[in-house]
């Protein structure tokens, strides 16, 4: 089928599937699916429910340009804020009914260049489609340490991206692995609950102050009513953001201004010697993402938290052993260890025209044009794809660009009446190469981070501001693809 007739399955229903939704079906492409093996709409937002989940990035900005909300609670809203506002929005675009849920896709095939992909579930049943659309994120497998010992733990273990409500945490001793985004929220929240909290760091944090208290009656009134504020806020925090960038891009100048000022804060905030010499991190500022929090550090100094800075070497029925021989005796295991962002970011099989696997095509690690097109693979599309997390914006403008450009191709493609579109070799390995010079000189390759694979390859991020991935994706440069019949 070609036009907007094309069929389209979008495999993810978090922020990129409903946007990539949106923009298809406003344009006029009436058979769009949404495949998500979660019960519903809400991606990471629907699996990331532990305590003080909220968005780091400020509400203004964390949401779509086209459907700007003026009623946000907070600086940075709760998860729950965060959800239904998503799932609102693919009511009010009418795009919510598209969402095929419970439906975990396994396998995505494609016999020839201009035939149809086959999407297969674990259950079975297959779709067929035009084009795919892959929406499934670089977060969305929760990832735990290959620590020894582990199946031998009495008490009870989870991973924060899967935080288990139903287990009291109250007067209970618990650890927490791992210092990064996540832990960062959620310790200053149990601290207060639970007996007593082992804290394992492996690295220490930048961090910058952010109270994200409730927005008080007058400002939420002044966002309401008075015209322009609304635009004019997204702007000042677009600005901050990129400015976060231009302080990683350049870590000998400006990034050296950064962590002065994050210096000053953490000495503020670290009144305790000895807590403040282990929470210090080692790194370039910028290098890992830079935390927002005013609660952390002071929940670090309470009586009943103990940051270990040891290296864990076994977990054992009684807790979590350490380096220097020592057992921490917990009841209950909280693993704050991220995601296996880097090594293959798909939670499913990919297979091209002559049987090529994409798994194999990125075995040295993910590449891929403008982080979306890969040569070898007509009509897939990645959104949030290698390359293009960002450490000082908002995901939702590059998920909005990605949505365009897929548009746009389909709407080419449609034009020229072919059933698949696949980016050039050259061209792809032109801008990866292009890509990855860019990173030179910046803070994020003066640390080892989850942003690198195993070889120090950056494969996560964009490497350079908000507004040049916009730029970039503006438009399909047709001479960069090869459009099959
Ligand atoms: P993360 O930033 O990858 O943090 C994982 C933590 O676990 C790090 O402190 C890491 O230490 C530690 N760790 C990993 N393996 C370990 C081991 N074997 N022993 C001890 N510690 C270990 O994961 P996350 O906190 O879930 O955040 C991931 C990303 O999700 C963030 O960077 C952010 O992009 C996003 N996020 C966003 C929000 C938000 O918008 N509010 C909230 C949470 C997360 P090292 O630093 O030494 O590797």
């Amino acid at each position: 089928m070609t036009g907007t007739s094309t069929s389209v399955v979008i495999v993810g229903a978090g922020f990129g599937g409903i946007a990539a939704a949106i923009e298809l079906r406003t344009n006029g492409f009436t058979d769009v699916t949404i495949i998500d093996a979660a019960p519903g709409i809400g991606g990471t937002w629907l699996h990331n429910t532990y305590p003080g989940a909220a968005c780091d990035v400020p509400s203004h900005l964390y949401s779509f340009s086209f459907a700007q909300r003026r009623t946000w609670s907070r600086l940075c809203s709760p998860q729950p804020e965060i959800l239904e506002y998503l799932r609102g929005v693919a009511r009010e675009y009418g795009v919510a009914d598209l969402v095929v849920p419970d439906t975990r896709i396994v396998s995505c095939v494609r016999e020839s260049a201009g035939g149809a992909w086959t999407l297969t579930a674990d259950d079975g049943r297959t779709f067929t489609a035009d084009v795919v659309v892959v929406a499934t994120g670089q977060l969305n497998r929760p990832s735990v340490p290959p620590i020894p010992g582990r199946e031998s733990f009495a008490g009870h273990e989870f991973h924060s991206a899967r935080w288990d409500h139903d287990h009291e945490l109250r007067g209970r001793r618990v650890a927490v692995v791992g210092t990064g985004a996540s832990a960062v929220q959620f310790v200053p929240e149990i601290a207060p609950e639970v007996e007593h909290l082992a804290l394992f760091q492996r690295s220490g944090n930048w961090f910058l102050p952010r109270r994200n208290r409730p927005f008080p009656r007058w400002w939420k009134a002044a966002i309401r009513y008075v015209p322009g504020l609304q635009r004019w806020r997204r702007r000042f925090i677009t600005e901050y953001c990129e400015a976060l960038t231009l302080m990683i891009r350049h870590p000998g100048t400006l990034g050296r201004a950064g962590r002065l000022l994050s210096t000053v804060f953490m000495r503020s905030q670290l009144r305790d010697p000895e807590v403040r010499r282990k929470a210090w991190p080692d790194y370039t500022f910028g290098c890992k993402r830079i935390l927002f929090s005013s609660w952390y550090l002071p929940a670090l100094q309470r009586e009943n938290v103990e940051l270990t800075t040891e290296k864990i070497t076994e977990i054992v029925p009684e807790g979590v052993r350490t380096a220097d021989g020592r057992t921490h005796e917990v009841d209950t295991i909280i693993w704050g260890t991220g995601f296996a962002a880097t090594d293959f970011m798909f939670p499913m099989e990919i297979t091209g025209p002559g049987g090529r696997s994409l798994a194999d095509e990125w075995s040295a690690g993910p590449h891929a044009h403008l982080g979306m097109t890969v040569p070898g693979f007509p009509s897939l599309f990645v959104l949030y794809g290698p390359n293009t997390n960002t450490s000082g914006g908002s995901i939702i403008l590059y998920l909005e660009a990605q949505s365009r450009y897929v548009r746009k191709a389909l709407q080419e493609m449609g034009r020229r009446a072919a059933t698949g579109i696949e980016v050039r070799t050259d061209v792809e390995a032109e801008s990866d190469r292009e890509l990855q010079e860019r990173f030179a000189g910046t803070a994020w390759t003066r640390c080892d981070s989850w942003y690198r694979d195993e070889t120090g390859r950056i494969v996560t991020n964009w490497p350079g501001y908000m507004r040049q991935y916009l730029a970039e994706t503006a438009d399909v440069d047709t001479a960069e693809y090869v459009f099959h019949r």
